[in-house]
């Protein structure tokens, strides 16, 4: 639960995504908590309202936008998921995110009188919009939308024909929309499925602004001259290149189950699978090494860089997130709370070069250890004690390593 004054957390909700402008507004991330409500829910459900504007009158139909977000199976060009079966998958089958859709709700004012005012309108405006979708269902049952711990609507999205201030967002709607039940809303996501140059729709920015809005996710992605976690992640990211959340939220998600090294092992680990392994430091309990052996077999994973490999994760949750931090430094107190390490020494999401490449993924021949580059220490300088080697391709999509602890 959120205990900020509502203009505090206006300020800690306000979010902006990257798509092809560099973000204005960051998310303060000391509300980086889960907000759904139970934890792990097998199912949960959201409700979408469709706004279109006079002078940007709606160009996908209603039905198409209700296969984009809620039809299991359902994909376009450009677009090889939709939204409720990303979800489905990221969670190893273990969420059902339905969503009911409604529109269109057409806007009193024309897009330029919501952008002369700033992302506040935006916010009024998808309270006006839900009030009429109240207004137009009264059959609809609302009880059946999830909350979050503060037994407010855990998922409320506006999408809009167009971007406008506060689209590609996460914001608190609050009591500005209290639903016939009684329930007032929590935040609010403003989204569009198709951003000024595309060409095609992309699901990006209301997958990014869900991982705010439903579990608290941080921004993985930088604004001080790096890429985050880059195309590799859904956090960071852009609007064609994405990838799935990275294990530290499956993790915390219950999405994924962690083999913790305690000792030098073997370990066999299936690509894209249920499993990644750990290696906690137990210094600080909130910083580890995760492994992960992926190939770009699937949807989710189609952007990564090479054809499979083991992704080695440098996770430090008591760094709120990548945004703003200065990551080149890469010191103890300027580090991302996210880093990928990338096999090939160069650095490159660090130094803004790129936004991942063939050289990042741990294959055969590869090493981990305290001498290489990367090397495995820790934050703080320390020798974390940890090897990877004898990284083995296996038949059947897994893929072997050799953990090794050195006493510390
Ligand atoms: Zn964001």
């Amino acid at each position: 639960m959120l205990s900020n004054t509502k203009m505090a957390r206006y300020v800690l909700c306000l979010l902006l995504c990257i798509l092809f402008t560099l973000p204005v507004f960051g998310r303060n991330d000391e509300s980086d908590k889960p907000r759904q409500s139970p934890k792990r829910a097998k199912s949960i459900r959201g409700i979408v309202v469709l706004v279109d504007f006079p002078d940007k009158p709606a160009t996908i139909p209603v039905s198409r936008a209700e296969n984009l977000i809620n039809t299991p199976g359902y994909t376009e060009k450009g677009i090889g998921i939709n939204f409720r079966d990303y979800w489905l998958s990221v969670s190893r089958n273990k969420l059902d995110y339905q969503t009911d859709v409604f529109g269109y709700y057409r806007a009193p004012h024309p897009t330029a009188w919501y952008n002369e005012r700033g992302w506040e309108s935006s916010v009024e405006l998808t309270a006006e919009a839900m009030k009429w979708v109240v207004k137009n269902n009264p059959k609809y049952d609302w009880d059946a939308l999830s909350l979050d711990h503060a037994g407010t609507l855990l998922a409320v999205t506006a999408i809009y024909s167009t971007r406008i201030a506060g689209a590609g967002a996460t914001h608190h709607l609050g009591k500005q929309f209290v639903a016939p039940n009684g329930v007032s809303s929590g935040q609010s996501v403003g989204s569009t499925l198709r951003d000024f140059k595309d060409k095609n729709n992309s699901l990006f920015t209301i997958l990014h602004e869900h991982g705010h809005m439903v579990w608290g996710w941080p921004d993985l992605y930088n604004v001080k001259g790096g890429r985050g976690t880059g195309d590799y992640e859904v956090m960071s990211g852009n609007n064609f290149r994405f990838g799935p959340p990275n294990p530290s939220f499956l993790l915390k998600e219950g999405w994924v189950e962690a083999r913790d090294i305690a000792k030098d092992t073997a370990i066999t680990l299936t690509e894209n699978g249920k499993v990644v392994a750990r290696y906690v430091n137990p210094s600080n309990p909130k910083e580890c090494f995760l492994m992960e052996a992926k190939n770009k077999s699937h949807v989710t994973t189609a952007n990564l860089t090479a054809e499979r490999g083991l992704m080695i994760w440098h996770v430090d949750e008591t760094v709120s997130g990548n945004r703003g931090i200065d990551g080149k430094k890469m010191s103890p107190t300027d580090h991302y709370r996210v880093s990928l390490e990338q096999a090939d020494g160069k650095f490159d999401l660090e130094n803004g070069k790129n936004g991942g490449d063939a050289g990042d993924l741990f294959c055969p021949g590869k090493r981990f250890t305290s001498t290489t580059k990367p090397d495995s220490h820790w934050w703080d300088g320390t020798e974390s004690g940890l090897g990877i080697d004898k990284i083995e391709f296996l038949p059947g999509g897994k893929i072997r390593f050799r953990a090794s602890v050195k006493a510390r």
